[in-house]
């Protein structure tokens, strides 16, 4: 091993259990020093939420290296040019990362990489942001699938590789610099408390215990929205405060609603992967034939879905429910996704973005797989004709009301029936609840009938004019 001192980059892995670059350098060098980088370039993208989760999680491992002897050296800047700087100032002999599959990430990594070389400093990357690394999940045909249920079945018997055990070098106690907030706001996820209300590591292991207390009714529970019926893991997982295979193991596959939610995970894998190897997915549809569809740009279209006030309840609690916390629900991603691209039809790309900004767990591969999924225009993706009807898919999955009344209050005195279409609503029943259409809640902003025609024949066009996909 060249150098008695290694150098851990902390990226999206800020934790010190089942992290291959922590385990790797602390076992191979006499004396560790841990670093993260505050990339302006990265945060200045961030919303409120997603910004003070990070900072609140590389708070918190520096308070955990600090009890082990060490601490989180912090920079602010290009980390482009700060690793190298770091690791050449301190006589570093490798750098250790795990690795990211953006193709922001995959630039940057292989500049720094180059650049350490040149300067005699060996480089050391893993993955430990996924369950199974890009390139390892191949079905009988030999490569990636394109389709996910071939993809989960190879998934699941790959092996997984060894678990780390960290070392016991000495740590180096530079602090570095300040933290750019003071307060970190936390819990982010309402209701947690004790442990599980902490941020980093220790709060993501409570947290991942009561995942894995509820997983058993993970498959009846998943698509109600007013129930705490997922794992409401994914920040922890966007952030490294848990590694997916240890949350994949406490949780096991014993029972149909573990197994399930373990599946999951097996998409997250998926659409890393599938971004890993083709890096023009962030922002090209995956079936060329549908760069050409004609997007309208409406911006008060927009304006009304980013604000929660398309008129249409369901659409407008999920929307609301973003601003509100930076998560929302699985089930109601897909429907305001899909409200955005096919009833407003608006260009998936504009949803991404503004998902990417305000979502805490927003990652790149799962976000623009996931929009390309709503779209029609990725992978395994939903049906390009599928149009989600909001109103029968919030009478389906909040038949009571309850999550529309939780995030529009102003229609909580309406009927479980009437809250899912209040136009539809004689106008004494609205009185009585108080609801003034066009006023205190908006009249819908499209009709759903002429714009699921409108969409449809929007992608008639591309499919005729480009017969292949
Ligand atoms: C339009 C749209 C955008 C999305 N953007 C993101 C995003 O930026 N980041 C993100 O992590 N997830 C994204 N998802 C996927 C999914 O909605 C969230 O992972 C999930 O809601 C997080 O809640 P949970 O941790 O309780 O999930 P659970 O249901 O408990 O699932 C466990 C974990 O599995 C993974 N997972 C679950 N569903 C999916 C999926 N459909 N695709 C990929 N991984 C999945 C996540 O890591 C999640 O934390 C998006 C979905 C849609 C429809």
């Amino acid at each position: 091993m060249s150098g008695d001192l290694g150098l851990v980059w902390f990226r999206r892995d800020l934790r010190l259990d089942d992290n291959p670059a922590w385990a790797s350098a602390t076992n191979g060098h006499a004396t560790v020093v841990a670093l993260f980088v505050i990339d302006p370039a990265l945060l200045d993208k961030a919303g409120e939420f997603r910004a003070a989760r990070l900072l609140g999680d590389v708070a918190a491992l520096d308070a955990r290296l600090a009890e082990a002897g060490g601490r989180l050296l912090i920079r602010i800047g290009d980390p482009g040019t700060i690793v190298v700087d770091e690791a050449l100032a301190r006589g570093v002999g490798t750098v250790y990362v795990n690795e990211d599959v953006t193709p922001y990430a995959t630039a940057r990594d292989a500049a720094v990489k180059a650049d350490l070389r040149a300067n005699g400093i060996d480089w050391n990357a893993q993955w430990g942001t996924l369950i199974h690394e890009p390139g390892s999940v191949k079905t009988n045909a030999g490569g990636l699938s394109q389709v996910f249920t071939p993809f989960h079945r190879a998934w699941e018997k790959v092996p997984w590789l060894p678990w780390p055990t960290p070392g016991s070098a000495a740590l180096v106690a530079d602090a570095g610099e300040a933290l750019p907030v003071a307060a970190v706001a936390y819990p982010l996820v309402e209701g947690l408390a004790g442990d599980a209300a902490l941020p980093g590591e220790i709060g993501a292991i409570a947290r991942l215990e009561l995942a894995a207390e509820r997983a058993d009714g993970y498959d009846d529970n998943r698509n109600f929205p007013a129930m705490t019926g997922t794992s409401e893991l994914s920040a922890d997982l966007r952030f490294g405060t848990i590694s997916p295979r240890t949350a994949a193991d406490v949780i096991g596959t014993a029972t149909p609603g573990r197994a399930a939610l373990v599946r999951q995970f097996a998409w997250r894998d998926w659409y890393a992967h599938l971004l890993h190897a083709t890096p023009s997915l962030v922002s090209a549809p995956m079936k060329p034939r549908y760069a050409a569809i004609a997007w309208r740009d409406d911006e008060e279209d927009f304006e009304a879905w980013s604000t929660g006030r398309t008129g249409f309840p369901f659409v407008d609690a999920g929307m609301r429910q973003l601003l509100a916390t930076g998560w929302m629900h699985n089930r109601v991603r897909m429907v305001t996704a899909s409200f955005l691209v096919k009833n407003l039809l608006i260009d998936w790309r504009r949803g991404e973005r503004f998902f990417r900004h305000l979502l805490v767990d927003a990652d790149v591969p799962q976000n623009v797989g996931n929009w390309q999924w709503v779209a029609g225009t990725g992978p395994d993706a939903s049906p390009y004709n599928r149009v989600f009807n909001p109103v029968l898919q919030g009478q389906r999955f909040d038949a009571g009301g309850d999550y529309i009344r939780r995030w529009i209050p102003e229609l909580a005195g309406l009927g479980n029936k009437a809250i899912h279409e209040p136009w539809d609503v004689g106008p004494l029943e609205l009185a009585a609840a108080g609801v003034i259409l066009g006023d205190n809640y908006p009249s819908p902003v499209v009709d759903l009938a002429t714009s699921r025609a409108r969409v449809l024949a929007a992608y008639a066009a591309v499919r005729d004019e480009t017969p292949s996909d």
